[in-house]
């Protein structure tokens, strides 16, 4: 499995999503999975993080599907956090393949994000919110890293083609005497 890694609006969906078209792979969203639950807007719309033990319990589910169908999955926003990371180091650390983190400057982020407006999105709610999102992926990267699962940071700016490009060549297998 790829895992993908980045802020809110860095583009994990849309290279996600292109990834498993490109692949053959099975593109995973926890935000997806849950909201196709309808049952958790309400913290959803927060931004604050719906339940471990809940998240866990769909996301094994979600993947065991795949898995029994014989194809290989991409999660994007899971892992989130430091339970959701344990979790994966006991149970599915094998087959972790990469972590690939998407950098975008977090100013263009904010910026994005405000055009897009939701309207109780203010500079300093986005800002608070991002430091949170940044503490935990970088908890998140540390605890796959510990595990021995590869993380690899490629630019998230330019078009989705751009970073389509440096997605796909992060994702190559490579021979293992040039590691
Ligand atoms: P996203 O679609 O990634 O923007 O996620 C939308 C919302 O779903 C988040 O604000 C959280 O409330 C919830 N969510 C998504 N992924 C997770 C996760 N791994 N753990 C807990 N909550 C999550």
């Amino acid at each position: 499995m790829i895992v993908l890694m980045g802020l809110a609006g860095a583009g994990k969906s849309t290279q996600g999503k292109m990834l498993a078209e490109a692949t053959g792979r099975v593109w995973i969203s926890a935000g997806q999975v849950l909201r196709e639950t309808g049952k958790y807007d309400a913290i959803m719309h927060t931004g604050q993080l719906v339940d471990d033990e809940l998240v866990v319990k769909l996301m094994a589910e979600e993947m065991a599907r795949v898995t029994r169908s014989g194809r290989d999955a991409i999660l994007d926003g899971f892992p989130r956090d430091v339970y959701q990371a344990n979790w994966v180091v006991e149970n599915i650390v094998q087959v972790i393949k990469k972590v690939v983190r998407i950098d975008v400057p977090k100013e263009e982020l904010i910026e994005r994000l405000l055009a897009r407006g939701r309207a109780d999105d203010t500079r300093e709610a986005i800002t608070k919110r991002f430091e949170i999102v940044e503490q935990n992926i970088c908890s998140v990267c540390d605890i796959l890293e510990k595990a021995g699962v590869e993380i690899v940071r490629i630019d998230g700016t330019g078009t989705p083609e751009e970073v389509f490009r440096r997605l796909m060549e992060a994702t190559k297998e490579r021979k293992a005497e040039n590691e």
